[in-house]
């Protein structure tokens, strides 16, 4: 097949540059990445915790699970390697009175998950490791961190450009088509107004939000389908700032298919709270935060901080899950396929990549990358 490229990569979020830079590793220079927007990681990528998560939650069997698990230790080790900002601070998951069997569950499937280093707290270690939180049971978990994102997508980034990979900012994705020769032909439209194409053997479909929508473009109405769960976030004022050294979470929200409004701190220190968990009726990227939440986050946090006061929270931003599921499961999982047996060959899809795909996307780029190349 001739085609102007070997691969196109369509998203330049985390999953998508993490594929660029495990494709760059093998020494693949034929890569055009396509982003609709002015520069990389501008999506969810840009809008989440930042966490490094473990892999406790994920059903298992789950492709979440897997991949979670596995890219743990991958990311903390590439981070050292290129020098990308994290903090293996380690979390907490926290159990209030009447809450110890849902701790213990977490704790089983922690164990069978293959989490490292799980082990239950009592009161006195809790108050010992992080003295403004009550609580009277926790789970710790050593393996937890948080990342500077940014960080980590700009060492992909310069990995892929490293090796000559190409790029188009400000171009959208609006066709896919097949050559005589079989290559896909991807119709985009650049900066609004010019229309152009360019074909590949390969497509790798990471558009986060949009995976269901750019898949169905070739797939119709076989393609996998998203849901979608705003979540947002309320920041703690500069008194709580370094007041404390481990995340924490409640147990997780089933209903939401969400880990709870949890407490999380940035690379300065700063705690902020979130994200809660609203579904959508259908895609709405309005990433404006609602001050009425104010009272619900208060509400939720007050139960585990007791010193918090309704003021020290204020608004900050927020971030919207693609949800994909599976039959009826309560738990979202990932969709992740060559799609040759549905006829597409060279196809990949890469769809409802949700929490914890921060995590996961190194492990995902690299089987990507081997799936191409080998
Ligand atoms: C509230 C929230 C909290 C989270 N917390 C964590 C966490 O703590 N830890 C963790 O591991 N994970 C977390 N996640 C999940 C993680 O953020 C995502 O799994 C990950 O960022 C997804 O990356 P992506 O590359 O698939 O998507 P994106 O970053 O959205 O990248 C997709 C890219 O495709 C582009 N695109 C879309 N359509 C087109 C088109 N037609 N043409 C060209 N380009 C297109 C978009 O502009 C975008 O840049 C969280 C997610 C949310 C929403």
């Amino acid at each position: 097949m001739s085609a102007d490229y070997n691969i196109i990569i369509i998203g330049a979020g985390v999953v998508g540059l993490a594929a660029a830079r495990a494709i760059a590793e093998k020494g693949e220079t034929s890569v055009l990445i396509i982003e609709k927007e002015d520069g990389f990681g501008h999506g969810i990528s840009s809008r989440n915790s930042e966490v490094i998560h473990s892999g406790i939650y994920y059903n298992q069997g789950s492709i979440k699970a897997a991949y979670c698990s596995r890219a743990n230790k991958r990311l903390y080790q590439f981070c050292d390697k290129e020098n990308v900002w994290y903090n293996n601070c380690g979390k907490l998951v926290i159990a209030q009175q009447g809450q110890d069997p849902a701790l213990q569950d977490l704790y089983q499937q922690g164990i069978l998950n293959g989490v490292d280093g799980i082990r239950l707290i009592n009161k006195n270690e809790i108050a010992s490791l992080e003295p403004n939180i009550a609580a009277e049971t926790a789970l710790f978990i050593p393996s937890t961190g948080i990342i500077s994102a940014n960080e980590l997508m700009s060492a992909f980034y310069r990995i892929s450009a490293s090796r000559e990979h190409d790029t188009l900012f400000m171009s959208s994705v609006k066709n896919v088509g097949k050559t005589e020769s079989g290559a896909y032909e991807i119709t985009i439209i650049e900066h609004g107004s010019t229309e152009s194409s360019v074909t590949a053997n390969w497509v790798i479909n990471a558009a986060g939000l949009h995976s269901d929508a750019i898949a169905e473009l070739v797939m119709g109405n076989t393609a996998p389908s998203l849901k979608f769960s705003k979540g947002e976030y309320f920041k703690l004022s500069s008194q709580w700032a370094n007041k404390f050294s481990h995340l924490v979470y409640p147990l997780p929200d089933i209903k939401h298919d969400t880990l709870g409004i949890h407490l999380s701190i940035d690379q300065s220190g700063f705690a902020k709270l979130g994200p809660s968990a609203a579904w959508l009726d259908s895609l709405n990227e309005n990433y404006s935060v609602d001050e009425d939440l104010k009272s619900v986050f208060y509400d939720e946090a007050k139960k585990y901080i007791p010193d918090l006061d309704i003021d020290d929270l204020s608004a900050d931003y927020s971030g919207i899950r693609p949800k994909y599921f599976v039959n009826n499961d309560q738990q979202s999982d990932y969709y992740i396929k060559h799609e040759k047996d549905a006829g597409l060959a060279g196809w990949i899809n890469l769809v409802g990549i949700d929490s914890p795909g921060l995590t996961a996307a190194i492990s995902i780029g690299e089987d990507v990358a081997e799936w191409i190349i080998n």
